[in-house]
């Protein structure tokens, strides 16, 4: 959570500690398997709340990311190789818990030629194996230097809504956000639509980094022209002392406004409160 401290939270913000028997089967069972969640490694408010629903949104190909983002806790340094054990180990949780529509994101593998898309394409794989209902959304990271080869890699494992965040806006990209590009974010989101029209696009952001109104609906106008149908907009909570501070934190009237602002502009599917994450009731 924020190291904001308590006084200095706006009323809006209150986190929803969790508990209950959903809760606890999801977390014992997440620990029993060694599955790795955005949940904790990015020290989601959401947790409480999500996990006494029994989801939670899986972070596959381990927790240390190859690139250093300011605004995010997930640890970085030199990650390990895919775990072959991974998609089986999912496939069992979503079992164990129920889960019928599974978010699926990783931490930046630029490491690997793929990007790590053939361990999305096999986590869902498995997952459809014990369960052909189930329903999936990816998260992925950028796919630097290998974007056409990773999306070969992803079309195997389709249907999904495709999901990818550009995060902030291009301005604060070198202090939120150096190792993105803008540009190829939206490339992404592009090259995807025009691959697999009838596939749902995702985007998010954060707002309360410094960014101004023109800037948010400029991206909002990017997204849409990439062919991204959906959005999803939410307050920066700084989660660590080391992370970004916040700039501002935005009232859920101006969200609310946000919203009305991203349906005029064409989006078919909005979220955008204080606590939204690009997961926050991804499957409604
Ligand atoms: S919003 Fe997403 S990351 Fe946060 S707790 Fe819920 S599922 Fe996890």
């Amino acid at each position: 959570m924020s190291v904001v401290t308590k006084s200095q939270f706006p009323p809006w913000i209150k986190q929803h500690l969790g508990g209950g028997s959903t809760y606890n089967k999801t977390a014992k069972t997440l620990e029993e398997l060694g599955i790795q969640t955005i949940c904790t490694n990015a020290k989601c408010p959401n947790l409480g709340e999500c996990w006494s629903r029994g989801t939670a949104t899986v972070l596959i190909l381990g927790n240390i990311c190859t690139r250093n983002c300011p605004f995010c806790a997930v640890g970085h340094g030199k990650p390990l190789p895919p775990d072959p054990k991974e998609p089986e180990n999912v496939a069992e949780m979503t079992q164990r818990i129920g889960v019928k529509y599974l978010v699926v994101t990783s931490v930046d593998r630029d490491d690997l030629p793929d990007g790590g898309a053939a361990q999305f394409r096999d986590v869902l794989a498995a997952c459809r194996r014990r369960d052909p209902e189930m329903r999936f959304e990816l998260l992925v990271p950028d796919f630097r230097d290998c974007r056409e080869t990773a999306l070969d890699i992803l079309d195997e494992a389709r249907p999904f809504v495709f999901g990818h965040n550009v995060e902030t806006v291009p301005d604060l990209y070198l202090k939120a956000r150096p190792g993105g590009d803008y540009q190829r974010s939206l490339g992404l989101l592009k090259a995807v639509k025009e691959r697999w029209p009838d596939t749902p696009v995702k985007s998010s952001m954060m707002l309360g980094l410094g960014e101004t109104d023109a800037q948010i609906i400029e991206v909002m106008q990017d997204l849409r022209a990439s062919g991204c149908d959906r959005i999803a907009l939410g307050q920066y909570l700084r989660p660590s002392r080391d992370s970004l501070e916040v700039a501002e934190f935005v009232t859920p009237e101006k969200f609310a406004w946000w919203a009305e602002k991203a349906r005029e502009l064409g989006f078919d599917w909005v979220m955008s409160s204080p606590f939204t994450r690009s997961s926050y009731h991804a499957d409604e």
